[in-house]
């Protein structure tokens, strides 16, 4: 192929940027990136950033006062001004990244769509390129649930529920997972009354039973209202723009309403448009890429990385699908990825057991994960030095930055007992 690439990498996400910088590193040769939206996909402009970003505003609107009796913090919000402030801040993370990738590392873009044409060419809106090899990183988007009436009714998803300029006076949040519960603490430390509805008997049900407990109870604390084991019946306009949900309950008819509806039930790949019968490339009925452990695809030249593949259902957690596949047999429930592993939650409880955590490190170290984004990356949430309410503190779980650098856990030998022991170390992120 002496006038093609040496490598495409389709998808500027994170999984596309670690791939880039892992293959400028190795040498690759000539290398381009091709993206048909704004540039460094989901977690820069939809995702970790934007919504870490929201948490630490909820979070310092809604404990200004700290409950402390003799102290009065005032605060006032302007939505506006605080989606204005997200924006630049995505803009500026834009900017450093394209002077890294495309500057430094001398890597080059293709704006537009990309579609195989052949095993070896691809479609660029129009312009045809050839390569010797392929990374396929071109992530998932939220998906929407078949239910009865949702195509009637006015719902946000991820993407509009990061862009609110005036937060609802009430929302039901669809979907327990990590997802979900990150968009119901957004909005309940807003101001919004939040319902949130999750289909298992528990939220985050891929995690430890006690950390879901653990978790239920600091939402509950916070004023929203959780309900597990509910089954969705049907969806309803009703008066006023309000939109109601009827849910069987544990087995018991229940209806719910509010001023908006919000889906955190899930994300599905981004491979229909790629036209991957034309490569080779084998998906599960899902349409999710297939690959082996060393992320190859069927077609043994490319390669795909990220939330597109059929392992990823839970991106930056060291044992995801395990995990999945033994929550699909304990709880008979399809395995859904819904985005940020509770490691990276603002969760007051939030945080994994330190084998999660070295397993995620590990496997980041790989580059197999997208990387969880580092507090100090965002403005206003490395800068919290107060202390959080007693009743929402768990040892040993609060995971980083609330009072300083990060902590992760370490083995070290214990002299005095003689075995090794796990203590937590500074680590800066
Ligand atoms: C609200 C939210 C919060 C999250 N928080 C966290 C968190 O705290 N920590 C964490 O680890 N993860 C978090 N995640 C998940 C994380 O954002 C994703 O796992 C990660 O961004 C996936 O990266 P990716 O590269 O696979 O896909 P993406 O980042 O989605 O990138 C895919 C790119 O491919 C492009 N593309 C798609 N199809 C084509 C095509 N045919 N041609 C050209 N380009 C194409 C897309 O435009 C996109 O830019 C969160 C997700 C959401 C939605």
């Amino acid at each position: 192929m002496p006038d093609g690439y040496d490598l495409v990498i389709i998808g500027t996400g994170a999984a596309g940027t670690s791939a880039a910088t892992r293959a400028h590193h190795l040498g690759a040769g000539r290398m381009v990136m091709v993206e048909q939206g704004p540039l460094w996909g989901t977690c820069v402009n939809n995702g970790c950033i934007p919504s870490k970003f929201l948490l630490a505003v909820g979070e310092i609107h809604r404990y200004r006062n700290y409950g402390h009796a003799g102290l009065r913090v005032g605060s006032s919000l302007d939505m506006h001004e605080v989606i204005r402030e997200k924006r630049d801040l995505i803009l500026r993370l834009r900017e450093r990244k394209a002077r890294r990738i495309f500057g430094e590392f001398g890597i080059e873009l293709m704006e537009g769509a990309a579609r195989f044409l052949t095993p070896h060419t691809l479609d660029v809106g129009g312009r045809t390129l050839s390569a010797r090899r392929f990374i396929i990183a071109t992530g998932s988007s939220p998906l929407v649930p078949a239910v009865d009436g949702l195509s009637g009714v006015p719902f946000l998803t991820s993407l509009g529920a990061l862009e609110l300029e005036e937060v609802p006076e009430s929302v039901i949040v669809l979907g327990g997972r990590s997802l979900g519960l990150e968009f119901a603490q957004i909005l309940a430390h807003l101001g919004s009354q939040v319902t949130l509805l999750q289909r298992s008997p528990r939220i985050i049900p891929g995690e430890e039973p006690e950390i879901s407990a653990a978790m239920e109870d600091a939402l509950a604390g916070e004023g929203i209202a959780v309900h597990t084991g509910a089954e969705l019946v049907r969806v309803r306009n009703e008066e006023a723009g309000a939109v109601s949900v009827t849910a069987r309950v544990k087995g018991k008819g229940e209806k719910f309403a509010a001023a908006r509806l919000l889906l955190a039930t899930g994300r599905a790949p981004n491979t229909g448009e790629l036209d991957l019968a034309a490569c080779g490339v084998a998906v599960d009925r899902k349409g999710a890429i297939i690959v082996d452990d060393t992320m190859q695809t069927s077609a043994p030249h490319i390669w795909a990385a990220g939330d597109r593949r059929a392992d990823a259902r839970a991106p930056g957690r060291g044992r995801g699908c395990d995990r999945g596949r033994e929550r699909d047999n304990r709880e008979g429930e399809a395995d859904r990825h819904e985005g940020p592993p509770p490691r990276d939650l603002h969760l007051p409880a939030g945080g994994l057991g330190g084998d999660d955590r070295e397993q995620g490190k590990n496997l980041r170290n790989r580059g197999d994960v997208p990387v969880g984004i580092p507090r100090r990356d965002i403005p206003g949430a490395h800068d919290r030095r107060f202390p959080r309410p007693r009743e929402n503190r768990r040892r040993g779980r609060d995971r980083d930055g609330a009072r300083g650098p990060r902590l992760r856990p370490a083995r070290r030998r214990d002299h005095r007992r003689g075995g090794a022991c796990r203590e937590a170390r500074p680590h800066r992120a």
